[in-house]
């Protein structure tokens, strides 16, 4: 007999966050930034632990230039060469504090972000990115990195239950990614039939790390900046899994919420974004694709291994302009939130915010 999970697994489409009396006057009064200590590289940061998605299309140079002026985070790439390092390094030095090498699991990989990190020493954060983070293999891998890199702050991905989160966490990971599944240009639910809803691995997977003091990420599927708000939000009862650490008083217990959000879709198609801009019938179009997608494999590996299948999609996306108003856009809508629940803080929405359970999300009679 297949074993069957039969607790309720939720996605952000299937809450709304409850408003709360609140005692604060403006939006302009919430403060985004968190301050963190990782539980293994014992550095402390600062920032809106908002981050962009270390993919090609997004995860660019230029786009970390401008999200470092508002303390956002840029997970860059793997794909840039040492020589390029070198080069953001010289010309923006100010953003080296906001930016993650990154790295899969192979050998290559490791050779070239250890060139990186002794180039340009002021980056400090590594983000290890493999489709399945569930692999042995990567266990190893992740115990490697910290032994070679025992004051950077690693973050390591992708899982989404509390098990594997422990299990990289006490490997010598700071802050996992979380996320199965639910990007907007990912078909691995399609071609695997392997998920997890986001919103209850984010929960779930925030109680594990948070009970070892590591930390986690909401990686994929926000669309929206409510979705944003949600992924940092906190637990009802119900939302817990039957093995939920918290499961008699989830309520009450803070920082249930994912510690930062990494968006990639919500970042696609502006200026920043790598590739040109395409014109057709008259509308502007950008390319953004899956790092598991066709187009990604032809570009950087000559091709799609024949033992794997693409995991990935290619869009065409409207162009957004400056990712600047996009930022505005998220900022604004994350502060209202906070109004909206009485948190004064971001620190505080994990706190103050308590999920319902909803059929509709929003009024579609003009959509
Ligand atoms: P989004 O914000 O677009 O919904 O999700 C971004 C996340 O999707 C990335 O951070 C990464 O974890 C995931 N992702 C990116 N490319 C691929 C892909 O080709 N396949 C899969 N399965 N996931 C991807």
């Amino acid at each position: 007999m297949p074993r069957i999970d039969a607790d309720l697994k939720l996605d952000f489409k299937d809450v709304l966050l409850r408003p709360k009396r609140s005692s604060l006057k403006s939006r302009a009064e919430v403060d985004l930034e968190r301050t963190f200590t990782f539980r293994n590289s014992k550095q402390t940061y600062s920032g809106i632990p908002i981050i962009v998605a270390n993919m090609d299309t997004v995860g660019t140079f230029e786009m970390a230039a401008v999200m470092s002026q508002h303390s956002m985070f840029t997970a860059i790439h793997k794909h840039y060469s040492l020589d390029d390092w070198k080069l953001f390094a010289t010309n923006h030095p100010e953003c080296l504090q906001h930016v993650a090498v990154s790295s899969g699991s192979g050998q290559n990989d490791l050779e070239k972000m250890t060139s990186v990190l002794k180039a340009v020493p002021q980056v400090k954060f590594i983000c290890l990115d493999v489709a399945n983070g569930y692999s042995e293999h990567f266990v190893e891998f992740v115990k490697l990195v910290r032994a070679k890199f025992p004051e950077h702050t690693i973050m390591a991905g992708n899982v989404v239950t509390g098990e594997m989160v422990e299990e990289l966490i006490l490997s010598g990971a700071d802050i996992i990614k979380v996320g199965v599944g639910p990007g907007s240009v990912c078909t691995t639910r399609t071609k695997t039939g392997v998920g997890y809803p986001q919103l209850s691995a984010v929960i779930e997977c925030a109680d594990s790390a948070h009970g070892l003091q590591g930390h986690i990420i909401s990686d994929g599927g926000c669309t929206c900046p409510g979705d944003v708000a949600k992924a940092f939000g906190k637990a009802g009862p119900w939302c817990r899994g039957r093995e939920g650490r918290r499961k008699r008083a989830p309520c009450t217990s803070p920082g249930a919420g994912a510690d930062f959000v990494m968006l990639g879709g919500m970042f696609s198609g502006h200026t920043e974004c790598a590739g040109e801009v395409i014109e057709r019938n008259g509308r502007k179009l950008k390319l953004f694709y899956g790092m598991s997608s066709d187009t990604a494999m032809k570009k950087h590996a000559g091709g799609v291994a024949e033992y794997r299948a693409s995991e990935g999609k290619t869009v065409e996306v409207p162009y957004k302009g400056d990712v600047e108003n996009t930022i505005l856009d998220i900022l604004g809508g994350l502060r209202s939130t906070c109004t909206y629940v009485g948190a004064a803080k971001l620190k505080e929405l994990s706190r103050r915010a308590t999920f319902i359970r909803v059929t509709q999300q929003h009024n579609t009679v003009f959509s």
